[in-house]
């Protein structure tokens, strides 16, 4: 999933998790590693793993990443281990990544299924991004510059979501996980020993 930042990505993924129709553990948030120092309210461990540069940088040197980005000027990156455990036990999860990164994954995981945020128009984006107060006036201009760079690149997605209403919004995601989840590729297992089990009471 990616958006630009102030598009309201954070608040539609807390609710994807709580939402109906999306078991419990059936899908886990990838906790990013950062160089950015938290900002007041952040948990280490829960919404980044807060690292210095050397050791991102080492990090980088083990080939420790899926995935990784330079994003207004700190370095981010999703560790491996984060995602193939659950990918394994059939989890599905879900990464928050900027532009750069999802290229990345597309690149290396073809399976994988990508989202773009879109908000409503730029004034509603700089609304959003000066009402949350973490940021300075310097600092929103960078985000609003880089924000213009990163929407071009909705075309490259496999989804794309407008965010007006954030009801709405999450309605939508959920629909995008859901569905995906109903392909055959993913039903074949159970559809197999369903059918199986229905021919074998026919033809007992
Ligand atoms: P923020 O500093 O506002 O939390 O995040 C800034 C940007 O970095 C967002 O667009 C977010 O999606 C992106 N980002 C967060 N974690 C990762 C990551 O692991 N990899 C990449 N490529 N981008 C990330």
């Amino acid at each position: 999933l990616s958006a630009p930042s102030g598009a309201g990505k954070t608040t539609l993924i807390k609710n994807l998790f709580s939402r109906e129709g999306i078991p419990r553990g059936s899908i886990v948030y990838s906790v990013s590693h950062t160089t950015r120092p938290p900002r007041p309210g952040e948990i280490a461990g829960k919404d980044y793993h807060f690292i210095d540069r050397p050791t991102f940088e080492r990090m980088i040197g083990e080939e420790a990443f899926l995935e990784w980005a330079q994003v207004h000027r700190n370095l981010y990156g999703t560790a491996r281990s984060e995602v193939m455990s659950h990918l394994d036990r059939g989890v599905d999860v879900l990464l928050d990544i900027d532009v750069q990164g999802a290229r990345q994954v597309r690149q290396h995981c073809p399976e994988a299924l990508s989202i773009f945020v879109l908000p409503p128009s730029l004034g509603e984006l700089e609304r959003r991004l000066r009402g949350r107060n973490s940021d300075d006036g310097p600092e929103i201009a960078r985000r609003m510059e880089v924000a213009l760079s990163e929407i071009p690149e909705w075309e490259r997605y496999d989804y794309v979501i407008i965010n007006e209403d954030a009801e709405r919004a999450g309605v939508e995601l959920a629909a995008i996980v859901l569905g995906r989840r109903l392909r055959v590729e993913r039903m074949r297992e159970s559809a197999r020993s369903l059918w199986s089990s229905l021919a074998g009471a026919h033809n007992p």
